[in-house]
């Protein structure tokens, strides 16, 4: 299993993943992330998704035994005129119908027969693509990807790779010999149309705060920039400490849930940089200090992205880094 900790492990501290995670092997997307990981010590394999940006990566990917993605002729042509100290380890990604990064499938023998005679590549190559749809259970395109897949590499030597989360959850045909999961192993599910509980997992990050005011306001008042929600009836509206400069989506509604005292209760009003303004009406009991759950544990965060417009990868990636850490357990 190589776990995909790209983006700073998915906003969760790429190092802590990395020592947490019991990993056969990192995907990251960029040689930045990888050397992070290595300076730190992480001696597993680490595979560059997206290969090297530039001939100038290849020397320091050599130096650390870095393994590449090759998505594109422009790199095996990077390759062959490269003089490296030790070959690299390539993975050639083949494009199989999502149209993003990868060979077109009909050129795979003959980019495979010209890595085999580049010296600056092992001849122990992988071979991998990736899934546009598997997030969505009935899509026929996943079948239709596979199909190329296997195709493509029918009678070339080297290990294979297609799944990521939702593959590893929901396409047993798609692993291969290696999964690259990455969002699922920080407790959220892939899928559009499920919560991390239906698939057994559990949230690894929660977001959270304090309470650090209430007040009881009027009815007719209204909230927060732009007064976009007023107070129905007189009642208590409390502010959390957190805004969009934490990571906290600033379009996400009125109404969009947060728990007070592990309770829910409704954000109202907009999102500004550092708070967020909340309806009390249901917590009598909440007093400045008490906790705000964000999302985690309690709260799925697939809920705030579904109300916030968005998915739980960005809402996870945004967390900011003057966001207090704590790892539990
Ligand atoms: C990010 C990524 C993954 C992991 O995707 P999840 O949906 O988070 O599981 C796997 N493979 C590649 C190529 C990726 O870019």
């Amino acid at each position: 299993m190589a776990a995909a900790v790209k983006a700073d492990g998915y906003g969760h501290g790429l190092l802590w993943v990395a020592r947490t995670l019991n990993a056969d092997a990192f995907a990251v997307a960029c040689i930045e992330e990888a050397l992070i990981l290595r300076e730190a010590g992480v001696s597993r394999p680490i595979l560059l998704l997206e290969g090297v940006f530039a001939a100038a990566e290849l020397p320091l990917c050599a130096h650390h035994g870095l393994e590449i993605a090759i998505h594109h002729p422009e790199q095996v042509r990077m390759l062959e005129t490269a003089r490296l100290k030790r070959p690299l380890r390539v993975w050639l990604k083949i494009d199989t119908g999502m149209h993003r990064l990868g060979l077109e499938p009909e050129t795979v023998p003959a980019m495979f027969q010209r890595l085999r005679d580049c010296p600056a590549v092992v001849l122990d190559m992988g071979l991998m693509s990736h899934l546009a749809r598997a997030d969505e259970r009935d899509c026929k395109d996943t079948l239709r990807q596979l199909n190329v897949f296997e195709t493509a590499t029918n009678g070339l030597p080297g290990e294979r790779s297609l799944a990521n989360s939702a593959g590893v959850l929901g396409w047993p045909q798609t692993h291969f010999d290696w999964v690259r999961p990455g969002i699922m192993l920080y407790g959220v599910s892939p899928f559009v149309d499920s919560l991390a509980s239906d698939e057994s997992l559990q949230p690894v990050m929660t977001f959270h705060t304090r309470l650090i005011s209430i007040k009881r306001l009027r009815r007719g008042e209204p909230i927060g920039y732009g007064g976009t929600w007023i107070c129905p009836e007189d009642m208590d509206v409390g502010v959390a400490a957190v805004g969009y400069g934490d990571g906290y989506p600033r379009h996400a509604p009125s109404g969009t849930p947060v728990l007070v005292n592990g309770r829910e209760a409704s954000l109202v009003g907009r999102v500004s940089m550092d708070m967020i303004t909340l309806d009390l009406r249901q917590h009598p009991e909440a007093r400045i200090g008490d906790p705000v759950v964000l999302w985690g544990e309690g709260l799925p965060v697939e809920r705030i992205a579904e109300a916030a417009g968005t998915i739980a990868y960005t809402l996870l990636c945004g967390v900011k880094a003057r966001v207090r850490w704590e790892a539990v357990g």
